[in-house]
């Protein structure tokens, strides 16, 4: 194995950390049901990564802005300095220049007429809190009331409006995929107050033309489900039915300039990881990302069980074999697994005591390994293990 004296070169706490997987526990390895052809990880899998921490942050209220959880990255945060974040939309082959819109009273205010704005930041998959307020003197009606938008990756349009009593078409309603789906309800609190929209966004991929995921839309209005994973349809738009096209992997998040001095306060994202169809590690994989996966992942426990010794070692290479069924640690397995089992059939039972807990930690093993079809279930040295715990009494449960 080529990575293996780079491996060992590290400690394994921060080998575990450079393959991004985390160091197995002490919990028995040898559990819940074994990966298959497409889920890399077994059921339970004390293997797999655990969940990063993230301090929560809290929640606005109808007066005052809440605070982004730890690893949200921040887009307007109230204060004229982060007006520096944001700059003009311009027309294709025009350079962008500082924004018009301004910063009053903490939030970012579009200033008719000035042009929709963009962040210089750019960004694809995402969860998007982002707060707005329709003007409190209401004028106009339909479209033309309090009329922003925020359009994801500078695309898809999540429709801001004032239809606290506006009716207009509904698939351009406040929380419309704007040309796409209405909202599934009307959550709106009264104009002036400010509007929490909590989104998820997931991008369409295209592969050679064919939609592979068309992406989706997922919306929250002050707390209440708008949109749940609206599948898109392109990005939408005005008058035209859209169709199905490729995004990049990143874009700005830009703000519409609809004519109406719409505010906003509050905005953070934080990115997400990529799907199972971009190679991540979300739900089902592909046969192939499986594969490779459970590779890594043996890869992994290979190169720890070569920092361990004797019994622990050979469980933890019993363990690879449940990711990659690879050929010499299998041999070794066996052969490690035969030595051990006729090592303690030739210890007298007064000696054995002491081995209890390691002898049923193999039987264990072994039983998983004949479960898993890797070894087989008539494997000599399994029958011997569990001859010794039958006859040591250790199969019995005390009452
Ligand atoms: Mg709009």
């Amino acid at each position: 194995m080529k990575l293996r004296p780079v491996l060992l070169a590290l400690g394994s706490a921060s080998l575990f950390a450079a393959l991004g997987v985390a160091a197995p526990s002490t919990g028995s390895p040898f559990y819940g049901d074994a990966p298959d052809a497409h889920h890399p990880w077994a059921i339970h899998d004390q293997n797999r990564p655990q969940p990063p921490r993230v301090e929560p942050g809290t929640f606005s209220t109808a007066t005052q802005p809440g605070q982004p959880p730890s690893d949200a990255i921040v887009l307007f945060d109230g204060t004229a300095a982060s007006l520096a974040k944001w700059e003009s939309d311009p027309k294709p082959g025009e350079a962008p220049t500082p924004t018009k819109w301004i910063v009053r009273d903490g939030a970012l205010e579009c200033v008719p007429k000035s042009g929709y704005i963009r962040t210089k930041e750019q960004f694809g998959d995402c969860q998007l809190h982002i707060e707005w307020a329709a003007p409190k003197a209401v004028q106009g009606a339909s479209q033309g009331r309090g009329n922003s938008g925020i359009f994801l990756m500078g695309r898809a349009e999540v429709q801001v409006l004032d239809n606290y009593n506006n009716p207009t078409y509904a698939d351009g309603f406040a929380g419309s995929v704007y040309g796409i789906n209405p909202p599934m309800a009307n959550a709106l609190r009264a104009p002036g107050e400010f509007q929490v929209y909590d989104i998820v966004f997931r991008r369409p991929i295209l592969k050679d033309g064919k939609v592979i995921d068309p992406g989706h839309l997922t919306v929250f209005c002050n707390g209440v489900l708008l949109q749940d994973a609206t599948p898109l349809e392109g990005p939408g738009g005005h008058l035209r039915r859209s169709l199905p096209v490729a995004f990049p992997e990143k874009g700005p998040l830009k703000l519409q300039d609809h004519g109406n001095p719409v505010r906003f306060r509050n905005i953070w994202y934080r990115p997400l990881p990529p799907r199972s169809s971009e190679g991540g590690t979300d739900g089902v994989l592909t046969a192939e990302a499986t594969a490779a996966k459970r590779r890594a992942i043996a890869a992994t426990l290979r190169a720890d069980a070569a920092q361990l010794a004797g019994t622990a070692q050979m469980l933890r290479l019993a363990e690879s074999l449940v990711y990659e069924d690879e050929a010499a640690t299998h041999a070794q397995v066996e052969a490690r697994a035969t030595t051990y089992a006729a090592s303690i059939k030739a210890l007298p039972s007064a000696d054995r005591t002491a081995k209890k807990g390691e002898v049923q930690s193999v039987v264990r093993a072994l039983q998983y390994l004949g479960k898993s079809a890797i070894v087989p279930a008539s494997f000599a040295p399994r029958a011997t293990l569990e001859a010794i715990v039958k006859a040591e009494g250790w199969d019995q449960v005390k009452k």
